[in-house]
């Protein structure tokens, strides 16, 4: 089971494993641990990541880039409106009226939707830690900015299931980084000491989160989150660029806005020199050669410069701060460390006005790029039965307060009730109890808009389906169970009716859920009640905090489940989402042709350019000059075909080009390697040769080594070293007399033959051991000690295990992760 974590950045994704050791951030394919978020497409295939981005300039129409934020909203919303008009690839609306993608692909107009898009990315990420685990990945966990909402979230989950992952969770980013923050820490206060509170920073390309959390040993607990989702890294990019755009436009009459492959290369310019400005406060130059109609622009620009021009942003940087420690209702002395991680964090004016408003020096024990990538991974390896960590509760927040409303019939109008205040617990379940005699609709939504960074406070539709009356015909009990799981999605997720089956004194109750006085006053009000809490996941502790019940005429009662019907705001149907699941098999297969096409086309071209070196360097004495020039020859054509009619050709094309070549190259390429392996072959086999004729020698000698041998094997062996060596002198005189033009008289092969069959025939005779002489019988030790000449202790029964080394359970053979 895979155990990983993917930070979703809206510039760039990490990417972090659990593996024995630990929690490690992997690299991918260019040994770059940051994989752009990018995603381009071309006329045969896709790239994806760093490939992607280097096709920003050249490709900007088909090269998608900061499209995280368009997830579960409509093409008409507002914030994806005024992002278009920025964009240099084009946008449009999908058939449910959701934000696409509008791009040409395999040479055709094609439309993706925001959540193949992220797929995409995904199954990028995914190869990524494929590869470095060597194992399929599926589980994972991913981690979505705190501020999402429920539609954007599950827009996430589903491009989670387009790229075929196991999202175990969505995790906030922050959140992630608590936990990546937290589990490490030896010394938090116990658990029923004050806590420990610590506040987060997150400053990335597109948005600012805070959250401030509470931690005691084992667990940690989110009290806050605040955000502003307008202020990132991007924002201080678009002012440099709208700067010098400006200044260019006056110095050199130039229309850069006009021009989207000179916009694209002054927002690269621009990223560098606003990096550079956080390390260095003095003049800065930015040039760039042939920028627009050949013209080299340059500038200049120093910190305090930048610092002025971004003023109303900076501004901007106190407001969630406050409205966090506003929220946990928290004074500057209560915060024992202020953490701050994202990219743009490093702007120096940034982490002045965040530590200037804790009154406190920062701290950056985490790192700032890859913190929500390890914390992810961390939640991953917790949920997962794989790996054994830790223990380490997790409480989150709902960060927008959610309603439900209704018809009631009753009282002839809308009701309608909070469920979830802003900050409560999350994941969590409630219980609610209404009085039904038909089928009724409850309708989810956020109740303070103002707050969203999202148009639309509607979350969705849950119908309740097979809703009867009471055979008395009153009024049916329907508990209807709501959730914000633990992706952070709100759901009805169930609903049961009660039904009052007979009333009968004395009798033991199925179940008794009687109406006391104090609630019927709260359905009048409301014309619902909230009766249980869950405080987690499961039903189990649902009556832990109820008011003890009075006693009441005991009814025996049954409980049946009721269907509910979603209709969630921008979900994908399951039909379209599974054709997206179809499609992406289908592009990553095309992907994988295109590479295997690809690389087969290198392959020719590679030996093209090695031959070419060659033929002039190790292989010239293998050749003719003649088959040298034929082959060259050869090759310079191949090369020219690869820039014409081989520019674009099916793999088998190049697999058959390539063999049409080797048939030429291959024998002198052999003759070389033969050539170079033959003098050891030789050397090996003369060795062996003298060292049987020195051991026959002795024999000869009568030397007492060899005393015992037989004599008439010791003539076989004889005879077969002095063939061998008659052989091994003509091949070598045949050899040396011939040219290394024309293939060789004896092969490599052959000779290391001969020498295995010399040894095989000749090496159990000239080793055969001396007859051992009985020494008279001693008394045995009493140890297990060598005896008669065993150099191994004779076995014993009793394989004791030694002391001090438990027995290896299967528990503690699972990988154990080392997280201090
Ligand atoms: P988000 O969190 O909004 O989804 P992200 O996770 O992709 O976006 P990060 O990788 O945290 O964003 O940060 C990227 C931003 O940080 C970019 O704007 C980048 O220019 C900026 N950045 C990185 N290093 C520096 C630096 N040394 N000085 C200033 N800004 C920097
Ligand atoms: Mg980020």
């Amino acid at each position: 089971m895979s155990v990983v974590g993917f930070d979703l950045g809206f510039q760039s994704c990490y990417v972090a494993v659990a593996r024995a050791g630990g929690i490690e951030t992997i690299a991918n394919e260019y040994s770059d641990r940051c994989t752009p978020s990018f995603v381009s497409f071309g006329p045969r295939n896709r790239t994806i990541g760093a490939a992607a981005k280097s096709q920003v300039v050249t490709n900007y129409k088909n090269t998608i880039q900061g499209f995280k934020r368009f997830h579960g909203r409509a093409f008409t919303d507002p914030y994806v409106q005024a992002a278009k008009s920025n964009l240099v690839y084009d946008l449009a609306q999908m058939p449910n009226g959701a934000t696409g993608i509008k791009v040409m692909y395999m040479e055709e107009d094609r439309v993706f939707s925001i959540e193949q898009v992220t797929g995409m990315l995904l199954t990028k990420l995914k190869e990524t830690a494929e590869s470095a685990l060597k194992k399929p990945v599926v589980d994972c966990v991913i981690s979505v900015p705190s501020y999402y909402t429920d539609a954007e979230r599950r827009s996430v989950m589903d491009a989670a299931q387009i790229a075929g992952l196991n999202c175990l969770r969505l995790m906030n980013e922050t959140t992630a980084v608590t936990l990546a923050y937290g589990i490490y820490k030896q010394d938090l206060p116990a658990p029923e000491e004050k806590p420990r509170i610590v506040v987060f920073v997150d400053l990335g390309h597109s948005g600012y989160q805070v959250s401030v959390c509470a931690f005691n040993k084992g667990k940690l607990k989110i009290l806050a989150t605040a955000f502003d989702s307008d202020l990132g890294g991007k924002d201080f990019d678009d002012i440099l660029v709208n700067h010098f755009c400006e200044e260019f436009r006056q110095k050199y009459k130039l229309d850069v806005k006009s021009k989207p492959r000179a916009l694209g290369r002054l927002y690269q310019e621009c990223e560098k020199l606003k990096k550079l400005m956080s390390a260095n406060s003095s003049d800065l130059p930015l040039n760039i050669e042939c920028f627009m109609n050949d013209i080299d622009v340059s500038g200049k620009l120093n910190r305090g410069q930048f610092e002025e021009m971004c003023a109303g942003l900076l501004a901007k940087v106190e407001a969630p701060l406050r409205s966090v420690m506003e929220q946990a209702k928290l004074k500057k002395e209560d915060i024992y460390a202020v953490e701050i991680v994202g990219g743009a964090s490093r702007i120096p004016a940034i982490k002045e006005r965040v530590s200037k408003f804790f009154s406190k020096e920062l701290s950056t024990t985490l790192n700032a790029d890859e913190a929500v990538a390890r914390g992810c991974a961390l939640q991953c390896a917790i949920l997962s039965p794989a790996f054994k960590v830790r223990e380490f509760s997790i409480t989150d927040v709902v960060p927008y307060s959610i309603s439900l409303k209704w018809h009631s019939a009753a009282e002839e109008g809308q009701s309608d009730c909070e469920v979830f205040p802003k900050n409560h617990a999350a994941p969590f379940s409630k219980v609610l109890t209404f009085y039904r005699k038909e089928p009724f609709s409850l309708e989810g939504y956020y109740n303070s808009p103002k707050e969203l960074p999202y148009p639309t406070a509607t979350i969705g539709q849950f119908l309740v389906k097979n809703v009867i009356p009471q055979q008395s015909g009153e009024s049916s009990k329907v508990k209807v169970k709501v959730r914000v799981n633990i992706h952070g999605v709100f759901s009805v997720s169930s609903a049961s009716l009660v039904e009052v089956v007979k009333s009968t004194e004395g009798e033991e109750p199925m179940e008794t859920d009687p109406i006391t006085a104090k609630e019927e006053e709260v359905r009048h009000l409301y014309g619902c009640k909230i009766t249980k809490t869950t405080s987690t996941e499961d039903s189990k502790e649902e009556k832990k905090n109820e008011p003890p019940q009075p006693k009441k005429a005991k009814v025996k009662t049954k409980t049946v489940e009721l269907p509910i019907e979603n209709s969630l705001h921008w979900q994908l149907s399951t039909d379209v989402l599974n054709g997206f699941v179809e499609n992406e098999g289908k592009m990553i297969m095309q992907d994988k042709l295109e590479k295997e096409r690809n690389d087969a086309k290198n392959n020719v071209e590679e030996y093209v350019y090695e031959m070419r070196d060659k033929l002039h360097g190790v292989l010239e004495k293998f050749v003719t000059e003649a088959d040298r020039d034929t082959f060259s020859l050869k090759l310079e054509d191949t090369e020219n075909w690869l820039y014409e009619d081989g520019e674009d050709q099916q793999k088998q094309v190049y697999i058959d080009k390539l063999s049409e070549l080797k048939k030429m190259g291959q024998p002198i390429c052999d003759r070389y390697m033969e050539a170079e392996e033959r003098p050891r072959a030789f050397d090996e086999l003369g060795r062996q040769i003298q060292q049987y004729m020195k051991i026959i020698e002795c024999y000869k000698a009568k030397d007492e080594q060899y005393n015992h041998l037989d004599e008439l094997e010791v003539t076989r062996v004889e005879k077969q070293v002095n063939d061998a060596m008659v052989w091994m002198n003509s091949k070598m005189n045949q050899q040396n007399s011939q040219d290394l033009t024309v293939d060789p008289v004896v092969k490599v092969a052959e000779i290391r033959g001969k020498a295995k069959e010399l040894y095989s025939s000749c090496n159990p005779v000239v080793t055969k051991p001396k007859p051992k002489v009985e020494s008279p019988q001693e008394e045995k030790a009493p140890t297990n000690g060598p005896v008669n000449g065993h150099d191994e202790p004779a076995p014993t029964e009793d394989k004791a295990t030694p002391t001090g080394k438990g027995k290896e359970t299967p528990e503690n053979k699972l990988p154990q992760m080392d997280i201090d």
